[in-house]
């Protein structure tokens, strides 16, 4: 039933993209754009106020803003971008998933995870995504279109404002973290995924007020992209999703390094570790009988050790029609150990969200849509 309205849902409206919105703007820019329409400036900041402060795109919330001035304003900057299509949760309500369909029809996830302390939303980036790693589900689907930053904004202002209701089991909250690692590659959509940071990290009234230090980029490997970012002077943290520290099986797990190889990619995130003082996270999906084997572990803590670098490992999620699945519990620890021993910081991954599909390449909107944001392979 899902599949078919999302089906038809997306019919007749691909190529339109969003329209722009207020988190899409700098703060001068948007006092601007709020001149065009014939409004005082600082109505933009009123309007940056209701939706990074106080979380609210309802015009009956701005008592501030003179009646007749609240529908054009908000019609113009803050137009619905992403409508909540499905929600499903896990572990108690502390974990959620959010399939959203934006305006032109292309669908996207976020999932927020609650642990004691601190809330992470995982973002997507772009609808689909064009690396094709083949253990991804996104990657299968191909890529859609990038998302605006506005877009990726207002999947962190979904789970604030939840959290802020009270929504979320555990009492209000705030959205501590923010993880790019939902559908898309982040680095392929750089100016605007670097226009959401800006936006979920500036104070209030002009961004959400998220720490930089805690906002984590996550990468395929695009090296050119990885120097620019180093050169933002962003302390976000940068993690690269390596998978394997040989190229002939680099190759095929991220096939995006027969471009940039283990040697540029690595080069790139010590030089990034170099720039902003911060420890790279090295993600590793353990694949069973593909990428755990004693040596390969040995041959990563070659690669990694007197490096500013954090060891991921992440069981891998077995995604429909894939022959891949996870390392046996003894190769997982096995791994782990000997990194350890060899002086390599490691974790081993908790999977939220396994259950509802919400866990690490497990977002694949688009492929259970039919086709209405992926290109089918
Ligand atoms: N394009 C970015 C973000 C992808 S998702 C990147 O490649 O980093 C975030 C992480 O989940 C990446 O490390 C990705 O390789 C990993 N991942 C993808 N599919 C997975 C799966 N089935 N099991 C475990 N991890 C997976």
């Amino acid at each position: 039933m899902l599949v078919r309205q999302l089906t038809v849902a997306g019919q007749g409206t691909r190529g339109a993209g969003p329209p722009p919105h207020l988190a899409d703007l700098e703060p001068g820019e948007r006092r601007a754009a709020v001149e065009q329409l014939g409004q005082h400036g600082y109505r933009g900041d009123q309007l940056s106020r209701h939706y990074f402060g106080r979380l609210t795109d309802d015009p009956a919330d701005m008592t501030d803003v003179p009646a007749a001035s609240r529908g054009p304003l908000v019609e113009a900057l803050l137009p619905c971008l992403l409508t909540a299509e499905r929600d499903i949760s896990c572990d108690m309500g502390q974990t959620r998933k959010t399939l959203w369909r934006a305006v032109d029809g292309a669908y996207v996830e976020s999932v927020l995870m609650r642990y004691p302390g601190r809330v992470t939303m995982c973002v997507s980036s772009q609808a689909g995504c064009g690396m094709a790693c083949p253990f991804c589900a996104t990657g299968q689907a191909g890529l859609t279109r990038n998302l605006s930053a506005a877009e990726i904004v207002a999947q962190v202002v979904a789970g604030a404002r939840a959290l802020a209701r009270g929504e979320v089991p555990g009492g209000p909250g705030r959205v501590s973290n923010v993880v790019f690692m939902g559908m898309g590659e982040p680095l392929a959509n750089y100016s605007r995924v670097l226009a959401a940071v800006r936006r979920i990290t500036h104070q209030v009234p002009d961004g959400l007020g998220i720490s930089r230090r805690a906002v984590t980029v996550s990468t395929a490997g695009l090296v050119p992209a990885i120097g620019r970012l180093a050169a933002e002077g962003l302390p976000v943290r940068l993690a690269v999703s390596l998978h394997a520290p040989d190229d002939a099986l680099r190759d095929r797990l991220v096939p995006v390094n027969k471009r940039w190889n283990v040697a540029q990619v690595l080069a790139a995130a010590w030089a990034y570790a170099a720039a902003t003082g911060r420890r790279v996270s090295i993600e590793y999906a353990l694949i069973r009988d593909v990428n755990d084997q004693a040596w390969r572990a040995e041959a990563l803590a070659d690669l990694l050790s007197a490096h500013l670098a954090h060891v991921n490992l992440i069981p891998l999620n077995p995604t429909p029609g894939s022959r891949w699945t996870a390392s046996e519990p003894g190769a997982m620890r096995e791994f782990e150990r000997r990194l350890a021993l060899r002086g390599i910081a490691v974790t081993v991954r908790d999977t939220r969200g396994t259950e509802i599909d919400g866990a690490c390449g497990q977002l694949a909107a688009a492929g259970r849509a039919g086709g209405a944001a992926g290109r089918p392979r």
